[in-house]
């Protein structure tokens, strides 16, 4: 009862204060699923909280639409609007400027990828890879190498009687020798030169064909290995060097920074999203209950979660700071937790229970 009274007194203040309108601003901006707009109508876990509060209270309000969180943050701070709700993050960094409810969601940060390749595309991509980088210039340099024991073989062999060539003449012998220095180097030749010097070169080309085997092996072996470490990316720690976005002026935006990740800021999730679907990016950084719900509605076969939720945040509503309403709206807030609202609402929006998210 006293407390209603309380309520009432500051109600009463801020509505017969010279300046203050009676309808409150409250700035808010698209993160699906909490707050949705469609011709200037607003939907969305959100809004219908806000809805839910602004009648417990017994205020109206009126939503002004903000391009990005550090707009809709801006517009408390200079007194444009006296709310922002929609997905913002309570930060140390933002409290300083502005108030915050109490949490009204348990957020965190997730990676979203572009969907997975199946297995055969995997295997024509690395098959693709190794052709044009790594074995194509070791081919050519094999072709080229052999080329010189197989002259010296036929120029050493072609007169010896019981030589391998079948002829003396440079066509078609080279060809025979040719083969022969080929099968050597894959150490399957099925004959040896007869005369002296055939046979000593014969013996440097086996050495020198079982060290080319072996550099041959560890290039392609590397070249595999580096197109599997940059294949995956299952968390945070992978996203160095990759082509990273994310959402402008978000908390994720900040932990990229922080890390020390290079990355792409775009103005809404949407246009992010953009960048994976047309691989222009290989993850995006993001709130967990925007990424989920994106991935399990409009998202699927296109996109997928990897990981788990890195970093845990909460969402606020922010508030003026010093704002006598703070208090009723901490307050609205509990009692639509305890009345069973904010489960009904949490239900409708994202299934299950509060705080199973
Ligand atoms: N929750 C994030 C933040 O507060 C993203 C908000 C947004 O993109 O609106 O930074």
């Amino acid at each position: 009862m006293i407390f209603l009274l309380r309520v009432f007194v500051v109600l009463a203040t801020i509505f017969t204060s010279p300046g203050q309108a009676a309808t409150l601003r409250t700035a808010t901006r698209v993160v699906e699923p909490f707050v949705f707009e469609t011709n200037g109508s607003f939907t969305g876990f959100s809004i219908e909280l806000w809805g839910e509060i602004c009648r417990k209270i017994g205020i109206k309000s009126q939503l002004l639409l903000k391009d990005d969180v550090k707009a809709m943050l801006a517009a408390v701070t200079h007194g444009e609007a006296d709310f922002a709700i929609s997905a913002i993050s309570i930060t140390a960094e933002r409290e300083n400027e502005l108030d915050f409810s109490q949490p009204i969601f348990d957020s965190g940060l997730l990676i979203m990828t572009p969907v997975k390749r199946h297995q055969h595309e995997v295997l024509t991509a690395v098959l693709d890879e190794i052709f044009s980088s790594a074995i194509l210039p070791w081919l050519g340099t094999m072709v080229l190498i052999i080329l010189v024991p197989a002259h010296l073989v036929w120029f050493a062999e072609r007169r010896h009687p019981q030589g391998m060539l079948g002829s003396r003449h440079y066509f078609p012998g080279i060809f025979e020798a040719c083969w022969w220095a080929a099968s050597t180097l894959a150490t399957q030749a099925d004959q040896m030169p007869r005369a002296m010097l055939a046979r000593a070169v014969a013996v440097v080309w086996m050495f020198a064909s079982v060290i080319f085997v072996a550099y041959f092996t560890a290039g392609v072996t590397s070249s595999l290995t580096l197109q599997k470490l940059h294949g995956d990316i299952n968390g945070p720690a992978d996203l160095a060097g990759r082509r990273v976005v994310t959402v402008l002026g978000s908390t994720s935006a900040e932990f990229l920074r922080a890390r020390h990740v290079t990355f792409a800021e775009f103005k809404s999730l949407p246009s992010a999203i953009a960048m994976l679907e047309t691989n222009e990016a290989d993850a995006l950084v993001y709130d967990a209950p925007a990424l989920l719900y994106f991935a399990a509605h409009e998202g699927q076969g296109k996109v997928q979660i990897v990981g788990s939720v890195f970093k845990k945040e909460s969402y606020g509503i922010a508030v003026r700071e010093n704002s006598p309403l703070l208090k009723a709206v901490d307050s609205a807030l509990l009692k639509l937790r305890e009345d069973g609202t904010y489960d009904l609402l949490y239900a409708r929006w994202f299934g299950g229970r509060a705080g199973g998210n």
